[in-house]
């Protein structure tokens, strides 16, 4: 069984954000990358399947060089090779699906994961339209996968309960959070990983269908007002600025 898993590298989420000179991306400058949570899930999976029936996992992201890290990590954690798409500048989620699957379109992978977003752009579109362009079977927000010869079935959870999917393979399926809980990379993964290497293609030029034209942040919020005195004071400052200011009655 050949399997590839789809990575994004986002920011960490105690890193302070700041928008780029060019107002429609993230100054890179001091930003903490990590693999995208649920990206982390689907990575887990696919380790999980190799070590229970044999599996080839390939770990792949589309991006510069900072991506490196997060494949570094990739193989530390169990997977067997990385690639790394390589594109200039930026690019939307269709872009992304289909630089992935001008990839895999040849390479006979029975399963492809993906994360059900990549957090910070929350589109949740990479995974169905990849599968669409590769004219394989999808399935989305899963929280448990089993595996057949040749069929896979997976619970996604629903507003309200749970729906089973089943299908054929190859397929490509976003993982939920809840699917398994995420390793830690060992010491000798660690030491496992600088003997495996990257490999950097040139991602394949595709259309974009839509542009980021300009990215903002939420306004500051105004500075918080420590309320003195004794707590019947502290009370009755609260209850008049609730009235006051806040209008709340
Ligand atoms: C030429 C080019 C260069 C890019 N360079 C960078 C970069 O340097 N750094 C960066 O963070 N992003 C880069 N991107 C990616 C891009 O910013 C977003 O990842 C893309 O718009 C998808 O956004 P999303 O997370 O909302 O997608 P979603 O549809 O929410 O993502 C769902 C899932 O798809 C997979 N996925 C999404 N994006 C990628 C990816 N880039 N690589 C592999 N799997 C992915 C993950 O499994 C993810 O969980 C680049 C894109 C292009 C086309």
């Amino acid at each position: 069984m050949k399997i590839l898993v789809a990575l994004k590298q986002v920011p960490d989420t105690e890193t302070r954000i700041k928008v780029a000179a060019d107002g429609r991306s993230l100054d890179p400058a001091d930003v903490k990358w990590i693999i995208s949570p649920y990206d982390e899930y689907a990575l887990e999976e696919a380790i999980r399947i190799k070590e229970a029936k044999g599996a080839e996992v390939i770990a792949l992201s589309v991006g510069g060089d900072s991506v490196k890290d997060v494949l570094k990590n990739a193989l530390a954690l169990g997977a067997d090779s990385a690639v790394l798409l390589k594109g200039d500048g930026q690019g939307d989620a269709f872009a992304v699906a289909q630089m992935i699957a001008a990839y895999a379109k040849d390479k006979g992978f029975d399963l492809i994961l993906c994360g059900n977003k990549g957090i910070g752009g929350d589109n949740a579109a990479v995974g169905p339209m990849l599968a669409e362009l590769l004219g394989v079977a999808q399935t989305s927000v899963i929280v448990k996968l089993d595996l057949g010869e040749g069929t896979f079935r997976a619970e996604r959870e629903i507003e309200g309960g749970s729906e089973i999917v089943e299908g054929a393979l190859p397929a490509v399926i976003t993982a939920q959070k809840g699917l398994n809980e995420p390793r830690y990379a060992s010491l000798k993964g660690i030491m496992a990983a600088k003997k495996k290497t990257i490999e950097e293609l040139e991602a394949a030029s595709v259309t974009t269908g839509a542009q980021i034209t300009a990215l903002t942040l939420p306004p500051e919020r105004p500075a918080g007002r420590k309320l003195e005195g004794d707590p019947a004071a502290q009370a009755n400052g609260l209850l008049q600025a609730l009235k006051d200011e806040a209008k709340v009655f």
